[in-house]
């Protein structure tokens, strides 16, 4: 595909797309039916359908019965560790291997030209961005899911809160799956502006940081603390009405999802003519400028809201400048 029809790139050869960034036309007034359709699409094909589907098969043939839940043992914790850390290197690692390794589509698309495998650092352990990412996913992040995981799972399993069944609240669950991923938004965005706090940074965030240029290793390269509170948005569901399947979907959307922001391609090609919207731009500029977009996918505005937003145009670029200029003249003023 000819990625210069969607965008341009600069003297680097880090490519941008000319379409500015926008949040769910829901927030537009008036309206527009035609783009909200198009929308809508987007929200639910194909991510959201693939989280839901990878709750429904863990639902299925992974998670214990309700029995075996009841009680915590090691065994049965184990089990969900090594399917999700099997789940991760299956759909992590494809991106990785086709895109990064064997590097399929080359660099079209790719908002920094460059690979993290072509720079090594101090700041990583090995010195590798890849190792370092890999290691912490696997070691730290998936750990902290699962045992998310197993409390909530556990939770309901005792019955300390109850699940409600599909046949006699259709409605309210299928709302509450539209809401799913604007709850992920919400929780995401005051996580992650917490850790952005200048002592938090340093000791939590800065972790995930190091990855200025994210592959999908980087997504959930993190301290225990974030690790542990990024997960934490399904339990959510121990506090609203809910059930395990939509816990475990919440889950999904965090844990698998993570890829998305840290794709670092706009559009993964599948074949010559078809491509795969990665979503990953807004938070790709969030990495690139620490302190833009700190939440996920525009469904809720809240970057707009407190004045954080980067739409990925020379006119957001320039009130970010604005801004930082700004920060700058306070802590001038206040030293
Ligand atoms: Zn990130
Ligand atoms: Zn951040």
């Amino acid at each position: 595909m000819d990625d210069l029809q969607f965008g341009a790139r600069n003297k680097r050869g880090d490519w941008a797309p000319s379409a500015p960034l926008e949040f769910a036309p829901f927030w537009d007034w008036p309206p527009d039916p035609g783009k909200l359709a198009r929308w809508l699409v987007g929200y639910v094909w194909p991510w959201n359908v693939f989280h839901m589907a990878t709750a429904l098969a863990y639902w299925a043939w992974i998670v214990p019965s309700t029995e075996a839940m009841q009680t915590l043992s090691w065994g049965w914790a184990l089990w969900l560790y090594a399917v999700n850390a099997a789940g991760i290197f299956a759909i992590y690692g494809a991106v990785e291997l086709f895109y990064y390794i064997r590097k399929k589509q080359g660099t079209r698309f790719k908002y920094n030209a460059r690979f993290p495998a072509e720079r090594p650092s101090d700041v990583f352990w090995f010195k590798s961005q890849n190792l370092d990412n890999f290691l912490r996913s696997f070691f730290i992040s998936i750990p902290l899911w699962t045992l998310v995981e197993v409390l909530f799972l556990h939770a309901f399993a005792r019955g300390w809160v109850p699940g409600l069944s599909l046949a006699e609240h259709p409605f309210y669950l299928a709302a509450l799956i539209l809401v799913v991923p604007a709850i992920h938004e919400v929780h995401f965005f005051c996580i992650h502006r917490l850790i952005h706090t200048p002592l938090l940074y340093r000791w939590v965030h800065s972790v995930h940081h190091n990855s200025v240029n994210p592959s999908p290793w980087s997504s959930l390269s993190m301290h225990p603390v974030e690790a542990f509170l990024y997960h934490a948005v399904a339990l959510w569901h121990l506090v609203i009405p809910s059930n395990p399947i939509l816990a475990l979907f919440q889950l999904h959307v965090a844990g698998y999802g993570a890829l998305n922001g840290h794709i670092g391609f706009d559009k993964l090609e599948l074949t010559d003519e078809t491509a795969l919207d990665s979503h990953a731009y807004a938070h790709y500029l969030h990495h690139k400028y620490f302190e833009v977009n700190y939440g996920g996918d525009g469904v809720i505005p809240l970057d707009r809201w407190f004045g954080s937003w980067h739409d990925g145009t020379p006119a957001g670029e320039a009130r970010m400048q604005a801004r930082f200029q700004k920060k700058k003249a306070r802590l001038n003023a206040g030293a």
